[in-house]
């Protein structure tokens, strides 16, 4: 089974995703992760990418499907996969549509979670990040146990300039422009299901169980 979890940013699609794989069985697929582990172990595709990013360029959308494809034919990925944070947008979601069909292949489900504003700021202006391991503490909702300290390796904690209200307000004003009209795309094929992202993890993850069940 294929699916797309659909949000704005902050909506907790790759929190929801890293839950969901163990429950589902089928990998997960975040592109910008994958991006990472590429350029990290130096393969061919990651140099590709690297040659992009250092020179501060968008990595062009045929790259980045190229990228997802390796990913699907992978035997981990043969049932199905969650597809977080990708597509972005129309043109990416109708080229995924015409490389999932050559593999015999569809989204099955496009989960819409669904998050106010004043919500993606709460919880995106709280988040804390660790600079020395990543992870990632609430002020309120998960804080570190001893302030400003990592409880996993001590490191510093510092707000991300990602996460901070006017780069969150810019990032959903490109999220309106761009990536919400993808639901009307999808849509349109009978795939849209619409989930409410707010509430504790484990009561959106169920959500989600239920909205793919269906
Ligand atoms: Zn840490």
């Amino acid at each position: 089974m294929d699916v797309i979890l659909f949000g704005p940013p902050g909506a907790g699609k790759g929190t929801q995703a890293k839950r969901l794989i163990s429950q589902l069985s089928v990998p997960q697929i975040s592109t910008g992760d994958m991006m990472r582990a590429e350029r990290a172990s130096g393969t061919d595709l990651g140099k590709r990418f690297e040659s992009f990013m250092s020179a501060g360029k968008l990595v062009p959308d045929a790259l980045v499907l190229e990228l997802v494809e390796q990913r699907l034919k992978a035997e981990d990925a043969e049932a199905g996969a969650i597809f977080d944070g990708y597509p972005r947008t129309i043109p990416q979601a109708e080229a995924l549509d015409s490389m999932l069909d050559r593999l015999e292949r569809k989204i099955d489900v496009v989960v819409s979670m669904e998050i106010s504003l004043a919500e993606q700021i709460d919880r995106i202006t709280g988040r804390r990040t660790c600079v020395g391991c990543g992870h990632i503490y609430h002020v309120r909702y998960s804080p570190p146990p001893s302030e400003g300290r990592c409880a996993n390796c001590g490191g510093e904690l510092s707000q991300r300039k990602d996460d901070l209200e006017e780069v969150v307000r810019k990032r959903h004003e490109e999220y309106l422009a761009n990536t919400a009209p993808l639901l009307g795309y999808y849509g349109a094929k009978g795939l849209v299901v619409t989930v409410n992202a707010v509430g504790s993890l484990d009561d959106v993850t169920a959500r989600i169980r239920d909205a793919v069940a269906r």
